[in-house]
């Protein structure tokens, strides 16, 4: 053998060990986090779901609630990204990098992986899982709480109770709810309830449960009060909560659902309480960073309730925040703002996307809707104005280009040409002006959007309280299901 080749082997072979050391470094160290954490025995579980929340998503929350002023540039940190350890899960399901709620909100509450489209049951699409839900009520007698901003036969929330090939057989998922003996069901409704032979909430009433949605009675809830569904009395988008920048005074928020649901749950035994923020996921489809960000902000401020909780409970609780997937490839950073961000422009968009639907909707059916009146919404919602208008915030002044975009989108969605493939890129099957409003004030902020779909981004998972450390690392989202059944000692 010559010598060099002599010496190439030779240091293969020492890469090859080093590398072998190296694992079993990791290895150990893993153990000894691990071994911290398995003594631990929560009784009061949170889990939070943040549909379509990723980094970018949470932090567009805090460098929108930040400082942008140079030299005092800083961000505002949200509760849950303080706590003290964060760990990162990878999303992609048997079907897809980027995959979507049904698959991976199964991963999370039943540590296996299936197709996307399917719920609780495997990549045959008959084998039937069990979730941590399910496990805790059987094997351990704790009452359970499913709450959602969007209607609770979602498939994120659906992901907790049902087990079925199709997460659009709304009405056999809201059967499997009302007979999941669940405690606790708050946020939404229930999408296509009346779609089958008896209503939902009849088969959740003649099981026991009080259906209400009256703003009195969902406060007045407590621990007497037995199995309860209660949902929001204002709704919006097919029978979800209204988005949080929509919500008027005294609307039930998710923060309210939430500690209405921990005093119905609260008992000796334990309570799982799953809640998801559904429609973070929505705004990001819809590529509204203002809706998104507002109510990743009401998602934190719903967290804040369990953390008052577990400071109340210590040794006893454990909160674990995540998101499912990632929605939109969100960016902080766009092409024509370079290095520079401008969110403090986003305070002037006062509603959103859907808001302002409704009202371009209502302008077109009573026939007043030219580009001029579209302006002076525009000016309004948004606070953008024409180019060479005066403007408090000059920032918002729309250039020619941004105002070109507007205009094509205004005659597009009059003459209703918006299914090419040009259109489908530039709208994505959302209202043209809507959209193309919510992309021209994003990227005028430093925001940009890759899809109107869902990406391979992986997801960070924060946790706090008893057994959190588990959570610490770069793991597959089966395994959030696998130490949460290790935690509860659930089989
Ligand atoms: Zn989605």
């Amino acid at each position: 053998m010559k010598t060099t080749k002599r010496i190439a082997v030779l240091l293969a072979a020492f890469i090859a060990g080093a590398s072998i050391l190296c694992a079993q470094g990791m290895n150990e160290q893993r153990e000894t986090i691990y071994a911290s954490a398995s003594d631990a025995s929560p009784k009061y579980v949170f889990m939070f779901i943040g549909d379509g929340m990723s980094a970018p998503q949470t932090n567009a929350a805090q460098v929108f609630e930040g400082t942008n002023v140079s030299g005092k540039v800083a961000i505002e940190p949200l509760t849950f990204t303080q706590f003290p350890v964060v760990g990162l899960q990878y999303t992609q399901d048997s079907t897809s990098f980027c995959p979507d709620s049904a698959s991976t909100a199964t991963s999370l509450s039943s540590g296996f992986k299936t197709h996307s489209g399917v719920i609780g049951m495997g990549v045959d699409k008959v084998t039937a899982g069990e979730t941590i839900a399910e496990k805790v009520k059987e094997q351990l007698g704790w009452k359970v709480g499913i709450i959602s901003t969007v209607t609770i036969n979602h498939a994120t929330p659906a992901a907790y109770y049902a087990h079925i090939a199709n997460r659009n057989d709304y009405y056999d998922i809201g059967l499997q709810m009302a007979e999941s003996g669940f405690d606790f069901f708050g946020g939404g409704s229930v999408n296509k309830a009346d779609d089958g032979d008896k209503s939902i909430y009849q088969v959740l009433e003649d099981n026991g449960y009080l259906v209400t949605n009256d703003y009195d009675t969902i406060l007045s809830l407590n621990g007497k009060s037995g199995k309860v569904y209660a949902y929001s009395p204002v709704l919006q988008d097919d029978g979800a909560m209204p988005y949080a920048i929509d919500a008027t005074e005294g609307q039930l928020s998710l923060a309210d659902f939430v500690k209405k649901g921990i005093e119905v749950l609260d008992n000796d035994s334990g309570f799982f309480m799953m809640v998801e923020s559904g429609k973070i996921d929505w705004a990001g489809h819809a590529n509204d960073a203002v809706a998104n960000i507002h109510d990743t902000l009401a998602f934190d401020e719903a967290i804040e309730v369990a953390l008052q909780f577990a400071n109340q409970h210590p040794g006893e609780t454990l909160i674990v925040v995540t998101g499912d997937h990632e929605t939109g490839g969100m960016t902080i950073g766009y092409a024509a703002t370079g290095y520079d961000t401008a969110f403090d422009i986003l305070r002037a968009q006062k509603c959103s996307y859907v808001a302002f639907d409704e009202m371009v909707s209502a302008e077109k059916a009573a026939g007043t809707l030219t580009f001029d009146r579209l302006m002076e919404m525009v000016e309004e919602n948004f606070g953008l104005t024409a180019p060479g208008t005066e403007n408090e915030v000059p920032a918002l002044v729309l250039n020619d280009y941004e105002y070109a975009r507007l205009q094509k989108a205004f005659e597009d969605d009059m003459a209703g040409n918006t299914e090419g493939y040009e259109e489908s890129l530039l709208y994505g099957g959302y209202n043209a002006i809507s959209v193309t409003l919510t992309h021209i004030i994003n990227n005028k902020a430093g925001i940009g959007w890759t899809s109107y779909a869902h990406t391979g981004l992986p997801v960070p998972v924060y946790a706090y309280g008893e057994g959190a450390e588990l959570f610490v690392g770069a793991y597959d989202n089966t395994e959030v299901a696998h130490k949460l059944f290790d935690l509860c000692n659930v089989d």
